[in-house]
């Protein structure tokens, strides 16, 4: 079977969302190599986009945190671990990033969330709540970030947050042709879709949802020929662990070493 040797979505102390003190690359660094982790990429949030206000959130979270990244992994022993510095960008509307060509060209990655949608008052929201104007929007804004050659990878692909109460039901409202119009936009781009650990039940949030929903968008997107890296969105140290958990997305998708993007291999 396919080894998961790389996490390429991993939050440090940097992260406003991140309240474990001890989640730095100090500390992550032998957890991931005893998972048998041999590449990380660390993603912090970030807003480096002067022309718009950023959410109170993003306040603290400028382009700074490239800096203050690289001093944590400053003297850190990688002990065979390769590490990218990286960052978790945002986009409010198609068109309307967090991040700028010329950061993201200097960074080793850039993982591209494009639905970020609990964001409401800064993300741009659905016409309407209902779950098929949920959805649409949803890949409207999938299929700009896949265009935007702006990221390397799109984090958690098709989950609309804000939303997840309802994410079977808004994922049941998209057919497989509309799925795999969009999901041809990334495999033509060569962006990388991302396989997270926020596919699978979550007990800590009491998010319940059916697995056979990221199970069905994972295949559609493997059929229109999209690539894929492993992200494990850690905000804690016990969370890195979990990555082995998306096992069950190799086993039910089928997934074989063709199916991982060359980024997770370089
Ligand atoms: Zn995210
Ligand atoms: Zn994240």
């Amino acid at each position: 079977m396919l080894k998961i040797d790389h996490d390429f979505h991993v939050h440090t102390f940097l992260s406003s969302c991140c309240s474990d003190e001890r989640q730095l690359p100090v500390n992550i660094i032998p957890v991931v190599k005893k998972l048998g982790i041999e590449r990380i990429g660390f993603t912090d949030h970030l807003w480096a986009n002067p022309e718009y206000t950023p959410h109170d959130f993003y306040l603290p979270q400028t382009e700074k945190q490239i800096e203050l990244l690289r001093e944590k992994l400053h003297g850190v022993n990688p002990d065979g671990v390769k590490i990218y510095v990286g960052c978790e960008a945002e986009m409010i509307a198609p068109g309307k990033f967090g991040i700028l060509p010329a950061l993201a060209e200097s960074l080793d990655f850039v993982v591209l969330a494009t639905d970020h949608f609990h964001f409401k008052g800064f993300v741009e929201q659905p016409p309407t709540d209902s779950d098929h104007d949920i959805a649409a929007h949803m890949l409207k804004f999938f299929r700009a970030g896949a265009r935007c050659k702006l990221a390397t990878i799109l984090a958690h692909p098709c989950f609309p947050l804000g939303y997840i109460d309802r994410y079977d039901a808004i994922i049941a409202t998209i057919t497989d042709s509309e799925f795999l119009d969009s999901f041809h936009v990334a495999a033509e781009s060569g962006v990388a879709l991302e396989i997270t650990v926020s596919f699978l039940r979550d007990p800590v949030k009491n998010r319940f949802f059916s697995l056979e929903t990221p199970v069905r968008v994972l295949s559609l997107a493997k059929q229109a020929g999209c690539k894929f890296v492993f992200g494990s969105d850690s905000h804690t140290l016990e969370r890195l662990g979990r990555i082995h958990e998306l096992e069950y997305f190799i086993r039910t998708v089928g997934l074989t070493e063709s199916d991982i993007h060359p980024f997770a291999k370089s």
